[in-house]
Parts: C-alpha cells; structure tokens; sequence
C-alpha cells in the first residue's frame, strides 16, 4: 500500500574485524505504522543488521563497508546512537538489558534522557507505559535485577517508549520467555503500534509468533534477505511452513 518509508536500508554489508563478511547486501523497508519482521535461524544477522541501524556495531569491531541506510529520507549512518534516538528511531537490545541495580521505575525514567519537554510531560508518559504494562507499575519501586525475565523485557520495551520513539528496533523479544509472555509482550506491541502508531522493525527467531503479529517479513539466510512478503503469504508459502513454521 502507499504507506510512506521510514526506514530504508539498502543492499548494505557488513564486516567484523576487516574480514568476517557477515552482510552479503540487504535491504528492507519499514513503513510507517507497520510491524515489520526481520526473521531468520540463529547467526543469520538479524541483530547485525538491526546494530548496522542504529550505528552500534562499532563496538564490536564491526562496519557497514557498502550500502546505505536511510531515515525519512536522511543519510543515518554517520550519526552516532543518540542522533539517531532524537530523529525517533531506538533500539531494545537483545537479551533485555535493564540497569539491574535501578528500580523498574528509574529505569524507564533513564529512557527519557534525550527529551526537551520537561518533567510533566514525561511523568504523563510514564502513566502511559503503566497502563499498557500494569505489571511494571506493581513492580515500579522493585530493583530490576530482581524482577522476571519477562518483567525485564517489559522494562526494556517500556525504557524505549520514554524516548516517544517513532520507530522501535526491538530484538528478539520472545528469548527466553514462557509461550504465555511472549503471547502477552506481542500483544502489548501490537497494541503500541495500533493504538499509539510506533512502527516496529522486530527481529525474530520465532517465526510463528512474529507472522500473526507483524504485517511484512523479511526472511535472512546466512546474511541475505531470500524471501520477503506481507505476513499473511509467507504463513501460507510452503517453504516457509517447512523450514520456519515446523510444519510440512
Ligand atoms: P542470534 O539470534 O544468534 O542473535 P542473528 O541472526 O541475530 O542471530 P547475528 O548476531 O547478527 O545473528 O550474527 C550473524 C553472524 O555474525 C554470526 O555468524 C556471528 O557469529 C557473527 N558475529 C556476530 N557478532 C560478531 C562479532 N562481533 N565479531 C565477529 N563475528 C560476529
């Protein structure tokens, strides 16, 4: 449909330590107000390439070496992660990444760093991730290292939307989680995106679950894209349901 692009990344590659080609030229769209899913076995590069996104592949010895990526039509890859934050685009890593030591609370208030708009408005803010997660407002006084994994996760998700980001880059939210957290975590993002419009681009080793969420997929093998398509054909496309979806 004639959604417009917020995020364009195009035939990039990408290469760790001067010599492990990792990329092998991929491009993806993600539209505005859509959940797109990047999706793909373990070590196909689903998070190098949301790292390649948001510019954090630096520390890790890594770099995009051809390609481009671009955000509302603005060249991002020489911004560093905070830039990027401010043009509304925020990364939720991989393996939940809570400051143990803070409370629930304070976590989610650290998301807020970048913002201009003062006290009032991000304390409404914050109401507001209580009321798509009442789990975390029951736990807000708790020390995050202490809380469940999912908690954590809903934490991570909840730090992100402190940001008001437009876009969030969220990374395997279903690791490590009970069938019954994920259902509930992909409930919560669809909710997000339907009811407050963030876009997601949402990499997932758990195919099934992120095809009756998301909209658009994009399927990576060994650091190339080899199918993309709206959710709904690529539940139904026999590869997929044989390779992906567990089912012959
Ligand atoms: P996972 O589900 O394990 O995160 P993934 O699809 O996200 O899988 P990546 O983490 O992007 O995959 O890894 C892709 C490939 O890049 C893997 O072969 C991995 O070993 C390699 N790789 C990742 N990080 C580095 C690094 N810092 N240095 C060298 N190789 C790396």
């Amino acid at each position: 449909d004639g959604a417009e692009t917020l995020l364009e990344v195009n035939n990039i590659e990408v290469i760790y330590n001067h010599v492990i080609l990792v990329l092998k030229g991929v491009s993806l769209n993600v539209p505005k107000g859509g959940i797109t899913a990047l999706l793909g076995g373990n070590g196909a590069g689903k998070t190098t390439t949301l790292k390649a996104i948001s510019n954090l592949l630096h520390s890790e010895r890594g770099e995009v070496t051809k390609g481009s990526i671009h955000y509302r039509g603005e060249r991002v890859q020489d911004l560093n992660p905070s830039d990027l934050v401010e043009r509304g685009v925020i990364q939720v890593m991989e393996g939940r990444h809570c400051f143990e030591h803070l409370t629930v609370e304070e976590n989610l208030l650290t998301g807020s760093y970048t913002r201009k708009d003062g006290r009032a408005a991000i304390d409404a803010d914050l109401e507001k991730v209580y009321t798509y997660f009442p789990r975390l407002k029951e736990r807000r006084k708790s020390q995050a290292g202490y809380t469940s994994g999912g908690e954590q996760q809903m934490t991570a998700i909840g730090r992100a939307l402190m940001s008001k980001p437009e876009t969030i880059l969220l990374d395997e939210p279903s690791m490590g989680l009970a069938p019954q957290l994920v259902e509930e975590i992909f409930g919560i993002v669809k909710d997000l995106n339907e009811k407050e419009g963030v876009s997601f681009l949402l990499a997932e080793q758990n195919t099934n679950v992120a095809l009756r969420f998301a909209h658009y997929g994009y399927i990576l093998e060994s650091g190339r894209v080899v199918m993309d398509g709206p959710a709904a054909d690529l539940r139904e496309n026999p590869d997929v349901k044989e390779f992906y979806l567990g089912v012959g």
